[in-house]
């Protein structure tokens, strides 16, 4: 097929007597706008996108798609920076118009479907005063990042996403509707939490809930960046020393809205606000910051901090990442001198100390094996014209070339693999699960129909 050429009317016939959501095909109103992805250096022209209006829809699109032997693209919400929401020529099952949000109070669990951003779910759950750990920007898919596993400021109390996950409902490549929980089909629960897409498309996520907010602590302190050696040396042994209730934190290299280049700590605190202040004092009172952003605030809106950076949907990207057990001198200073040669002012530099929670689970517990403490380090890059995507993508990947050997290991966390990784970093990252993970894949999708994620081949 052609990229961008439709389905034959003939074979298309099947589908449309099956399907309620809207099909959308090449050549039709609103095209263009619904294979946009968040990510515009991504420019995908698939041959029919399926939104899916409820379970039976995603069924009818997965049975077409494997009876047509289309390509497939499960899309949440849309916002993986590789693009894996989308494809050429194949089928897009688009779940954004399922964002039904249910909560139960009293058991402190929420049901959400599956094309749900974290916006969605936290507006819905902050309602009884509770949450569960999302992603530290609003509208990330609830789908793609739990599945990856799911890093948020809750992080250091409550665990990944992933962890929170009590059950999810599941459209296999056979068409199957399954239910995983600890206590039904418990190998294939095991491997959505951190297996990614890999294993079907998931209709509906339940999660556990926690009391949280409603208000809580957050921003962050801003420093020039001509200080970033000194700041970023400062915040990695702050950082370490916090307690669970401060979350992740985190710091970035970016340039401000006026211009001026800069580093920020990114600081949250989860208990009662005058302990987190004496907690994320000394982080404060380090140096002499050009900006204090630290304040209570609604939960709600401190899912939304780091919102403003990434807002715009469908500009140029390109992201490199990777973890490391040490943020040593030397890494800290490949990266400020990075940031200093970035020819975007979009761009940024951003790493996080994840410990916590998160890092007392055995990495056998689920698919998801990053389980000790780590820092998660992002090369982040952005900008507007297309004709300047060989100077960025050119930068991030520079820098990431030099910072790699660094950090050892070669491992990412799944849902930052950027789609000219070798696939030997998927394999690192899931390290001693992998093997499981490949008999998992072939059992439940021999064929690999759901291949657009950081793939697990079915075991031969
Ligand atoms: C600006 C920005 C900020 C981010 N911040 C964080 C963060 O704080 N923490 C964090 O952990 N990650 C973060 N991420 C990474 C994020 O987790 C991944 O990009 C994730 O893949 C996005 O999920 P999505 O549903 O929005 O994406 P999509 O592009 O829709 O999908 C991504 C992948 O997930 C699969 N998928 C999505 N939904 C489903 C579903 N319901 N069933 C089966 N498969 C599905 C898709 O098939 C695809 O392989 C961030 C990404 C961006 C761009």
């Amino acid at each position: 097929m052609v990229a961008g050429e439709a389905l034959a009317e003939s074979t298309l016939q099947a589908l449309r007597a099956d399907f309620r959501g809207t099909l959308i095909e090449p050549g039709t109103a609103g095209y263009d706008e619904a294979r946009s992805v968040w990510n515009g250096n991504i420019d995908k022209r698939p041959a029919l996108i399926a939104r899916c209006s409820g379970v039976a829809d995603v069924v009818a699109a997965v049975n077409f798609a494997r009876d047509n032997g289309l390509v497939v693209a499960v899309r949440g919400g849309g916002h993986n920076a590789a693009g894996y929401g989308t494809c050429d020529d194949g089928i897009v099952i688009d779940l954004s118009p399922m964002k039904g949000v249910r909560v139960d109070p009293a058991a402190r669990t929420a049901f959400v479907q599956g094309g749900a951003t974290w916006a969605d779910f936290d507006r819905e759950t902050q309602v009884f005063g509770l949450a569960t750990t999302g992603g530290t920007v609003s509208n990330t898919g609830v789908g793609g990042l739990t599945l990856g596993g799911g890093i948020g400021w809750l992080q250091g109390e409550h665990g990944l996403s992933c962890d929170n996950l009590l059950s999810a409902d599941v459209v296999t490549a056979d068409g199957r509707c399954l239910r995983a929980s600890a206590t039904e089909n418990p190998d294939l629960f095991w491997g959505l939490r951190g297996g990614g897409g890999n294993f079907g498309a998931v209709t509906a996520f339940e999660f556990k809930l926690h009391p949280v907010g409603p208000l809580v602590l957050g921003g962050m302190v801003v420093h020039p960046q001509s200080e970033a050696k000194a700041v970023l040396r400062f915040y990695r042994e702050f950082a370490q020393r916090l307690p669970d209730a401060g979350g992740i934190s985190g710091a970035a290299l970016l340039t401000l809205p006026d211009g001026t280049p800069a580093v920020a700590m990114l600081l949250v605190y989860n208990g009662p606000l005058d302990e987190g202040e004496r907690v994320l004092a000394p982080a404060r009172q380090f140096g002499s910051p050009i900006a204090d952003l630290i304040q209570p605030m609604p939960y709600c809106v401190r899912q939304t901090l780091l919102d403003e950076a990434f807002a715009a949907h469908g500009i140029q990207r390109y992201w490199k990442s990777g973890d490391a057990a040490e943020l040593s001198d030397a890494i800290i200073d490949l990266l400020v001198e990075g940031a200093a040669g970035c020819p975007s002012p979009l761009s940024s530099i951003a790493l996080f100390r994840l410990q916590g929670a998160f890092a007392r689970v055995a990495p056998d517990a689920t698919a998801f094996a990053l389980r000790e403490p780590l820092w998660d380090l992002n090369v982040v890059s952005q900008w507007i014209d297309p004709g300047d995507s060989e100077q960025n993508i050119g930068w991030a990947r520079g820098l990431w070339a030099q910072v790699e050997p660094l950090t050892g290991g070669g491992r990412v966390y799944v849902n930052h693999f950027a789609a000219d990784d070798k696939p030997e970093r998927i394999r690192a990252s899931y390290g001693p699960n992998y093997e499981r993970l490949a008999a998992l894949k072939r059992r439940y999708d021999p064929e690999n129909l759901f291949r657009l994620n950081p793939n697990i081949r079915p075991a031969g």
